[in-house]
C-alpha cells in the first residue's frame, strides 16, 4: 500500500514547512498552494474521514485551526478571508486521504487568482511544488504571529 504523506510528515520522514505542532495535530504549509499562505492542519494520528476522529481530536482540530486562522490574518501578507475547508472523501476531492483543514487565505480582487492556481495545479505538482524556501519564510511569518 501506498504510504500516507501527511503521517511520513508526522514522522519526520518527509520535508514540510511546519507552523505549529502538539501533540494532536500539525499546521504545515501546504507544497501546492492555491493562494499564498494556504495552510493545513492535519490530525496527527492517521484516519481517512472527519467521523473516525474522537471528539477531543475533532475539537482539537478545529481549535487549532482557528488559531492559524487568526495568525494567518495578522501575517505579513494581510489576507482579507479565509476558507476553512475539509475534503471528506474522494467524490469530495480529497487527494490525501487523512484528514486535514484547510485554511485557505483570500486575497483582495483574488477571484481569477484563484481559479487560475486550480488550473495550473498539475503543472505546479509537475514542477515538484512551490518553493521550500518560500514556504519557510511564509510559515516563519505565521508562527510569529501566533
Ligand atoms: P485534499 O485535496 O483536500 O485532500 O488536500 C490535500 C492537500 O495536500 C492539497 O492541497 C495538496 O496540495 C496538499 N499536499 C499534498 N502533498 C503535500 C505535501 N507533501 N506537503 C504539503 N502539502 C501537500
Ligand atoms: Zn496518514
Amino acid at each position: 500500500m501506498k504510504p500516507c504523506i501527511f503521517c511520513e510528515i508526522v514522522a519526520q520522514q518527509a520535508p514540510a514547512s511546519i507552523v505549529y505542532e502538539d501533540d494532536l495535530c500539525l499546521a504545515l504549509m501546504d507544497i501546492f498552494p492555491l493562494r499564498p499562505a494556504h495552510v493545513l492542519v492535519i490530525n496527527k494520528r492517521h484516519a481517512q474521514y472527519v467521523h473516525e476522529l474522537s471528539e477531543q481530536e475533532r475539537n482539537h482540530l478545529f481549535m487549532v485551526g482557528n488559531k492559524i486562522s487568526l495568525a494567518v490574518r495578522q501575517s505579513r501578507l494581510q489576507p482579507l478571508a479565509v476558507h476553512f475547508n475539509i475534503n471528506d472523501g474522494k467524490a469530495a476531492h480529497q487527494t490525501v486521504p487523512h484528514v486535514h483543514l484547510h485554511i485557505l487565505p483570500r486575497y483582495k480582487h483574488d477571484s481569477l487568482a484563484f481559479v487560475g492556481s486550480l488550473l495550473a495545479k498539475p503543472l505546479l505538482m509537475l514542477k515538484g511544488g512551490a518553493s521550500r524556501e518560500l514556504l519557510n519564510e511564509q510559515a516563519a511569518d505565521i508562527k510569529r504571529c501566533l
